[in-house]
């Protein structure tokens, strides 16, 4: 029987490119993203097809615990099992911590941090019944290091890394694994917003002189929710091009 993952905030950028690399590895797509017309002038459905597997949007704000609950109902509903959840949504609101209004912390925590709860609660309950599964958390080097501008999103990302390992921890002995991806600068529409300073900032400390892209953050994952990663949980694997060595 063909297996499933489900990958939150899929319309575009390393989502999307996970959909499609588990596509191409012969999981059944379950896409996700706020609203549907998100995925209107992308093809990603249609590309993830393109493999031969099934693709289907789902749509749900997952910092949202009900919608989650939801999503999952349907997905197990349309395609029998889940076997792998990536918990890629994600949103940056940067301000230097001195200046940042209540609301923008909270924001960024509630998408980035809670998500993850929520998805991983209601697809671990599954995932449980059918004691198999693949996580995998996309956190992010601000979450291992810090950084300026950020206090919000590393305090996400670094709790992200936490809750991995407990669930880890957690769901190990039903042969679930949880495993993170930490990812360093990467091109996307969130990277594009950067100043050229900081652009050129980053780069010098990255030992590989290049962005990486987002082919090769959908790759450790591909990895990571793949037979060969059998005995792989609790882990976060950075993927930064050396970024802090
Ligand atoms: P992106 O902004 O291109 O994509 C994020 C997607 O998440 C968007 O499609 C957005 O609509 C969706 N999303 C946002 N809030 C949501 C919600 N509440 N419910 C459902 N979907 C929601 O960003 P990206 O660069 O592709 O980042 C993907 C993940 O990788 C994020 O978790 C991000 O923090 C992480 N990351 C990115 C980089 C990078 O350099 N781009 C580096 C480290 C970590």
């Amino acid at each position: 029987m063909s297996k499933t993952a489900i990958i939150t905030g899929s319309s575009r950028g390393i989502g999307a490119a996970i959909a499609l690399r588990l596509a191409e590895d012969g999981f059944n797509i379950a896409l996700n993203d706020l609203n549907a017309g998100m995925f209107e002038n992308n093809g990603i459905v249609y590309k993830c097809r393109e493999f031969g597997v099934e693709a289907e949007i789902f749509c749900a704000d997952v910092s949202v615990y009900d919608e989650c609950e939801s999503l999952v109902k349907a997905v197990k509903e349309r395609f029998g099992t889940i076997d792998a959840l990536i918990n890629n949504a994600g949103i940056t609101r940067d301000g230097l911590m001195a200046r940042m209004p209540e609301e923008q912390y909270d924001s960024v925590i509630a998408v980035n941090q809670k998500s993850v709860f929520n998805m991983m609660k209601h697809t671990g309950n599954v995932m449980l019944r059918q004691k198999s599964g693949r996580i995998v958390n996309i956190a992010s080097v601000a979450g291992l290091y810090g950084n300026p501008g950020q206090i919000n999103y590393s305090a996400s990302k670094a709790a992200v890394i936490g809750m991995t390992k407990t669930a880890a921890k957690e769901l190990g002995s039903r042969g679930i694994t949880c495993n993170a991806v930490a990812p360093g600068f990467i091109q996307t529409p969130m990277t594009d917003k950067l100043t050229d300073e900081q652009k050129s900032r980053m780069l010098e400390q990255v030992a590989m002189k290049r962005y990486g892209t987002v082919e090769e953050v959908a790759g450790v994952v591909s990895f990571l929710v793949s037979d060969s990663a059998s005995y792989v949980t609790g882990q976060t694997i950075e993927i930064s091009g050396g970024l802090s060595m």
